[in-house]
């Protein structure tokens, strides 16, 4: 089953996956980025391209 997974070496935090999908994607209070896996890997395919540091990817 395809996943959407983070690096967290390259997350800075910028919060514009959680803009994309927030469903999905939450910063939490300490900047660390939640993610709660799709039903759908599609509703995540804007915001894995948005992020500025590729720091998002689907993985199978
Ligand atoms: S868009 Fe990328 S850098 Fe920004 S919070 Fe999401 S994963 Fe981290």
């Amino acid at each position: 089953m395809t996943r959407v997974v983070v690096d967290r070496e390259r997350c800075m935090s910028s919060g514009i996956c959680e803009m994309e999908a927030p469903e999905v994607f939450e910063l939490d209070d300490d900047g660390v980025l939640q993610v709660r896996q799709p039903a759908d890997v599609s509703q995540v395919a804007t915001a894995v391209r948005a992020c500025p540091t590729g720091a998002l990817a689907l993985v199978d």
